[in-house]
């Protein structure tokens, strides 16, 4: 086991987010420094770090430049490409780790990978083109999703097939990319499960999130979720067997469905390899929260109490919603988290809110 990075040092961050932002504002916390690398000049994350650096993640030379200024190096996005990894991995210890990118890049070798674990996923079938894709409806049925592989983020590359004459439509709606065909999953509520693994393979698990989507993006999350202690005990034991399987070190967020009128009925739709949108509760409603506890593994620290001291109800704040600040800011209990976002468009997330009440149960 290396010596934990003392307060001083500084942690390196490809990508400028909002999930940047808040790495750093945890970093901070701790007496440690950020630097940015972003490939456009306005990120969220620059207002709050030590260093920023623009430039394209392919760019090498930058890169490695960027990593000999830095302790350690992490990603708060997971589409960054595998050579920019390999690039920085070279000069700086990388978490977490690139496996964990190249599986959750690609919704083929994620649902490989998750499935060669024994873990439930939904009946899929991988698309290339439209006689493909007429086989694929054949074996998984309709309903249907057609998920493009890669590149896929808040429903965005994706197309809901409902009989079998719109496949042709589907495969040009999503520009004919090489996609993966998903039977549409009947459940009853959808769960995330937030875990965080240390450098010596400690694996620490916030409470089961209950999310609710709208159009393919994180509307609210919620905690509890109202779910028996089976559905926790299993949810968890999932989570733990992919952290176990990557090696993984840092935060990492496991979606998962739970199918109508089972129990525990989970099967996982994707994992996360960073901090995630459900676990953003956690700032106000646990004593250390997802952003400090991924800066504390992947600098070798003990990790911290994930812990919840109250029931908490996340909203992010999309697009115009952010207006409301005023009236929010005012309203007693709830934590307001903006991201410094100049231009509110549809579908983006300019902040969240948590809504926090006396705690209830575990
Ligand atoms: P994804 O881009 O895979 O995270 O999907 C975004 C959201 O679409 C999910 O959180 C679900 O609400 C919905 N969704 C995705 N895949 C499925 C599925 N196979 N069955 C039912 N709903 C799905």
């Amino acid at each position: 086991m290396p010596e934990p990075l003392p307060p001083g040092s500084t942690i390196g961050i490809l990508g400028g987010g909002q999930l940047g932002r808040m790495l750093s504002v945890a970093a901070s916390r701790l007496g440690l420094k950020t630097q940015i690398y972003n490939d456009t000049p306005d990120a969220p994350a620059f207002d709050v770090a030590a260093a920023s650096t623009v430039g394209a993640y392919e760019d090498a030379s930058l890169l490695s430049g960027f990593a000999k200024r830095v302790d350690v190096v992490t990603c708060e996005f997971e589409n960054v490409p595998a050579e920019a990894l390999h690039v920085a991995g070279e000069i700086a210890p990388v978490f977490p780790p690139a496996k964990a990118f190249s599986v959750a890049q690609d919704r083929l070798a994620e649902k490989d990978f998750v499935s060669g674990l024994r873990i439930p996923v939904a009946p899929y079938a991988a698309v290339d083109n439209l006689g493909d894709l007429n086989k694929a409806l054949a074996r998984v049925g309709t309903p249907a999703l057609l998920k493009t592989r890669r590149f896929g983020y808040d429903g965005k590359g994706q197309v809901a097939i409902h009989t079998l004459c719109e496949a042709e439509t589907a495969l040009e709606k999503i520009g004919a990319a090489p996609s993966l065909l998903e039977g549409i999953v009947p459940f009853q509520r959808e769960l995330s499960v937030i875990a965080v693994r240390g450098q010596d393979g400690e694996t620490r698990f916030y409470d089961v999130v209950e999310n609710v989507h709208q159009g393919g993006i994180l509307a609210t999350s919620r905690v509890p979720a109202s779910i028996s202690d089976s559905v926790v005990f299993e949810a968890r034991k999932i989570a733990g067997t992919i952290a176990e399987a990557l090696n993984y070190v840092g935060v990492l967020c496991v979606e998962m469905f739970q199918r109508e009128g089972e129990e525990p009925g989970l099967i996982v739709n994707e994992f996360a390899p960073r901090v995630h949108n459900s676990g953003h509760w956690t700032i106000d409603a646990c004593r250390v929260s997802q952003f400090e506890n991924h800066v504390r593994a992947i600098c070798g620290w003990p990790l911290g109490d994930v812990s919840r001291h109250s029931n908490a109800v996340m909203t992010n704040l999309i697009g115009d919603d952010v207006e409301a600040w005023p009236a929010l800011a005012a309203e007693p209990g709830l934590g307001l988290h903006l991201y410094g976002k100049a231009e509110a468009r549809p579908g983006r997330k300019m902040g969240h809110v948590t809504r926090l009440t006396p705690k209830t149960s575990d």
